[in-house]
């Protein structure tokens, strides 16, 4: 299986080549060069697998440059229930996705949230982490991931990298600005691989940061600097397990449909559910939820993709949602538009220079209905009212982020088909929110009641490229 980029400029490499860069050389985005089928008879094969086994059955049709057994070792390590050990009580740890019905039959959420950092995020990057470890003992070679985080990626990546071989993280974090919690799961790692670093300002100054250090071409190369953001492609390949493993706990024979409710920002969880109805799983519709931000639902609605610029982005109670461009979007469009890598540079060329494009009128547009996809949005009052009713009806207790995708799957709830609504954190990562619907705290997992109470350990810098590329440089070299 080789790997194409979106914009058609770049040449098709295997799977552990694209493993460890971003963006493909033309500026597009890999995807495999043709999606592997699955049919019901198959389907039916895997009821029975583990969510370790299940995940090597789908990466293995997609990874053919890592001998099987190793390959099935990195799942085996990866998905434990020691490492997804926060389920809700009650429910089975050792199905590491459980689903958990609201409404028997009718209405469910897939729980995505139960590894370290309570953020469906620890799916594929806990895969990634074992996965760079590997290529790079192979390889003898070793990278030095820099990334900006206002919390859930940072901590997932971080979680996923310490103690690795060949790999540091370097993280820059907005001093003073994220809540104590997360602060604490972030700061309180003291493996010597992973460094945090408080940014006197705010994200978007450690954004700023991070943008100028990989525009130095040969720092980057010096220093072999990397990151591990949402476009990478194996994090959308591990992402595509858990739609399979959901849709066999929902279902007990494979000519069944579901639909998917997905909280949407960068559009690559959903972009794993798009790949897995490609490959053959039954799904009827997949629900793209947005919050305020609501990028991807004026797309699905109009036609219309338009990127807004940072200043109209709002702030909001579901903040891992708040997104101006959907960095995964370019991967679907490239499908719509049947594979036309022409196409997709036409449409990046306006994108990209800052403006919109619209497909309305375009064969393209008429042929949407074949991709499954509606759309909807949510807001703070429909967030809170969702907390409060989840709550008050079935006792559970969801994260704003999943909230936004209930109220959304619930315009969206059709006769005969379950929808199953993906729960992308729990309700402990956003304390405030809880509070503010519910008048009281959520719950936290019993290992991590007193984790702010644990020594840290953080760097404050300012918001100084000049300063953070000597630091870098320092710590990367050994010098102190
Ligand atoms: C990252 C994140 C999302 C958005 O996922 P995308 O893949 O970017 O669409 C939704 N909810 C939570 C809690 C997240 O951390």
């Amino acid at each position: 299986m080789r790997y194409i980029s979106t914009r058609g400029q770049s040449p098709a490499l295997p799977f552990c080549d694209i493993l460890l860069g971003g963006l493909a050389p033309d500026g597009g985005l890999y995807l495999p060069e043709s999606y592997p089928r699955i049919g019901p008879a198959e389907l039916d094969t895997w009821r029975s697998l583990s969510y370790a086994d299940l995940a090597f059955a789908i990466l293995s049709r997609f990874i053919d440059d890592i001998p099987p057994g190793d390959l099935k070792a990195l799942c085996d390590k990866t998905y434990r229930a020691e490492v997804y050990c926060h389920a809700r009580a009650g429910d089975n740890p050792e199905a590491i996705t459980p689903l958990h019905w609201l409404e028997p039959g009718r209405l469910a959420l897939v729980e995505l949230s139960n590894g370290p950092t309570l953020a469906f995020k620890d799916m594929a990057m806990q895969l990634l982490g074992n996965l760079f470890e590997y290529v790079l003992d192979q390889r003898g070679e070793e990278i030095n991931i820099l990334g900006a985080t206002s919390g859930d990626t940072g901590s997932a990546a971080e979680y996923a990298m310490r103690g690795k071989h060949g790999v540091r993280v370097f993280m820059l974090s907005p001093h003073g600005l994220m809540s104590p919690f997360q602060r604490a799961q972030m700061y309180s790692l003291q493996d010597p691989n992973i460094y945090n670093i408080a940014v006197q300002g705010m994200f978007d100054d450690a954004q700023d940061v991070v943008k100028a250090v990989s525009n130095d071409a040969e720092f980057k190369a010096r220093y072999k600097i990397g990151a591990v953001n949402s476009i990478n492609w194996a994090r959308v390949a591990a992402q595509i397990v858990y739609y399979f493993k959901a849709y066999l706990a929902a279902t007990t024979s494979s000519d069944q449909q579901v639909a998917f409710a997905v909280p949407s920002g960068n559009f690559g969880n959903i972009c794993a559910g798009h790949i897995a109805r490609m490959m053959g799983l039954p799904i009827d519709r997949l629900v793209c939820a947005t919050n305020e931000n609501d990028v991807l639902d004026e797309f699905f609605r109009t036609g219309v993709y338009r990127p807004r610029k940072t200043a109209e982005t709002y702030a909001t109670s579901s903040p891992s949602m708040d997104i101006s461009k959907a960095s995964n979007f370019e991967r679907f469009v490239f499908d719509l538009v049947g594979r036309d890598a022409t196409v997709v540079r036409a449409l990046w060329s306006k994108v990209d220079g800052g403006g919109a494009f619209d497909l309305r009128g375009t064969p393209h547009w008429d042929r949407l209905a074949e991709f499954a996809f509606v759309s909807g949005r949510s807001s703070h009052a429909d967030r809170l009212a969702t907390i409060r009713d989840t709550w008050s009806r079935h006792g559970v207790m969801v994260d704003t982020h999943t909230a936004d995708g209930l109220k959304v799957a619930r315009e969206q709830l059709a006769d005969g088909i379950p929808m199953l609504v993906l729960e992308t954190a729990l309700p402990a990562k956003f304390e405030a929110t809880i509070r503010e619907a519910l008048g009281r705290d959520p719950e936290r997992p019993a290992d991590l009641a007193h984790i702010e109470s644990l020594p840290q350990r953080c760097e404050v810098m300012a918001a100084d490229t000049v300063a953070i590329k000597a630091y870098l440089a320092r710590e990367i070299e050994g010098r102190r």
